[in-house]
C-alpha cells in the first residue's frame, strides 16, 4: 500500500492521541469540505444521488413535490473562507474539496483553492476533471485525484452519464505536463460493469503519467455480495496489472485491502477516533461526523449556516456529541482500518516495550 492510503497516519499525531486518551477533544486534522452539492456528472454508483445510496436521506432537494437529487446548492464564496480562515486559526492542517457534487461546479472554486493554500493548509482535490479552468492552481495543490471508473469511453459514458472520457483524458495530461510536485491519482470505483476495463485503465493511467491509479470497492447495501461470483476473476486482474507497477507509478488496490470491510458493518468498538481526526462539512452547511455518515441525520453534529465553524468546533454542544456518541450505532463504517489503529493507540496497549 502507497502511503498516500495508509490506515496508519494517525500514528504520526501522537499529541492529539493523547488528547483523546485523557478524553479530551482535538481539532481535526483534515477537514473534507464540500462547496457544491451540484455535480455535471450522474454516476450510477453515487452514495449521494442513488437508490438506497448511504448519503442520500438529506442529499436531495424537494421542488413543487419532486425529489430533486441533484440540488443546484453550493457554500457561497465568503463562508467557503470564513469556514477556511477558522480551519487555518484553529490548527486544521489540511483541507480536502470532494463531493457531494462536483467541486469544480462551483463558480468561485479557484478562488477558494487558492485562499486555503494562500492560508498555508494543506490542499487536495477530488475531481471528475471535466472543468480544469486553471491547471497551475491545481497543479499547486498537494495532491488531486480524478475519478475515471473506465478504460473506454463506451463504459465512460454508460457509468458517469457523461461524454468526457477523451477531454478527461486530455486535461489529465496537461495536469501533468504543469510539473509541479502535485501527487496526480486516477481513482477507479470497481463496478460490474466496469471490472474488465481495469487492465485498459491502469494502461491509460501509467500513460498519461500519473503517480498512481486506485481501485476501490463500491460501498453499498449489498456489501461484497454485490460482487458475488466475479470476486476471484477482479482480484486476479487486480493481479496482473502489478507488473505495470513502477518506481513513479503504483496500483493502489484498496479493493483486496478492504473488500472485508465491507461486511463489517456495524463497528465492534464504543469509539470513534476517526470522526475526531476527520471532519466533514456538507453543501448544504451541515456539519458531519464522516463521509460515510454525511447527508444523514445519525451523522448530522452542526450546521454552520449561522454559526461559524470556530464556534462550531469548541461549543458544548459538538463536546456532547462526540462524548456521547457509541460508534457502534452505525450501520456500517469505511473506516474500520484507521479506527483499528487508533483505538490500539488511543487504549493504551499493553507491553509496548516488547518490541
Ligand atoms: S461510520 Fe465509522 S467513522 Fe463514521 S462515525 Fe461511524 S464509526 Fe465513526
Amino acid at each position: 500500500m502507497t502511503n498516500e492510503y495508509s490506515s496508519l497516519k494517525a500514528a504520526w499525531h501522537i499529541e492529539k492521541i493523547s488528547r483523546l486518551r485523557d478524553g479530551l477533544q482535538i481539532v481535526p486534522t483534515h477537514v473534507q469540505l464540500i462547496i457544491s452539492d451540484l455535480c455535471n456528472q450522474n454516476c450510477h454508483f453515487c452514495a449521494y444521488r442513488m437508490d438506497g445510496g448511504f448519503s442520500t436521506e438529506q442529499f436531495g432537494e424537494m421542488k413543487e413535490g419532486k425529489l430533486i437529487k441533484n440540488p443546484n446548492r453550493r457554500i457561497p464564496k465568503d463562508k467557503a473562507i470564513e469556514i477556511l480562515n477558522d480551519c487555518a486559526d484553529v490548527g486544521v492542517k489540511a483541507i480536502q474539496f470532494t463531493g457531494g457534487g462536483e467541486p469544480t461546479v462551483h463558480p468561485d472554486h479557484i478562488d477558494i483553492f487558492k485562499h486555503a493554500k494562500w492560508l498555508g493548509l494543506k490542499t487536495g482535490l477530488v475531481t471528475n476533471g471535466l472543468v480544469m479552468r486553471d491547471f497551475e492552481t491545481l497543479a499547486n495543490m498537494d495532491w488531486v485525484r480524478i475519478s475515471l471508473d473506465a478504460g473506454t469511453s463506451e463504459s465512460y459514458e454508460n457509468i458517469r452519464e457523461s461524454k468526457g472520457f477523451d477531454k478527461v483524458l486530455s486535461n489529465i495530461r496537461t495536469l501533468v505536463g504543469v510539473g509541479t510536485p502535485c501527487v496526480i491519482g486516477i481513482g477507479f470505483v470497481v463496478t460490474r460493469e466496469n471490472w474488465e476495463e481495469i487492465g485498459k485503465a491502469c494502461e491509460i493511467a501509467k500513460g498519461l503519467g500519473v503517480s498512481y491509479i486506485r481501485l476501490s470497492a463500491m460501498f453499498s447495501e449489498e456489501g461484497s455480495g454485490y460482487y458475488k461470483g466475479i470476486t476471484p476473476r477482479i482480484k486476479g486482474a487486480l493481479r496482473s496489472v502489478r507488473e505495470l507497477e513502477t518506481d513513479s507509478f503504483k496500483i493502489v488496490d484498496l479493493f483486496s485491502h478492504r473488500l472485508d470491510d465491507l461486511d463489517q458493518g456495524s463497528p465492534k468498538h464504543e469509539f470513534c477516533g476517526y470522526q475526531n481526526f476527520t471532519t466533514y462539512i456538507g453543501g448544504n452547511l451541515k456539519v458531519y461526523r464522516c463521509c460515510t455518515t454525511s447527508y444523514t441525520l445519525h451523522g448530522e453534529v452542526g450546521d454552520l449556516t449561522n454559526t461559524t465553524f470556530k464556534e462550531w468546533l469548541t461549543s458544548w454542544e459538538k463536546k456532547e456529541l462526540y462524548e456521547s456518541f457509541d460508534a457502534r450505532s452505525c450501520h456500517h463504517c469505511q473506516f474500520h482500518s484507521q479506527n483499528e489503529v487508533i483505538n490500539y493507540l488511543v487504549n493504551e496497549p499493553t507491553h509496548v516495550d516488547f518490541v
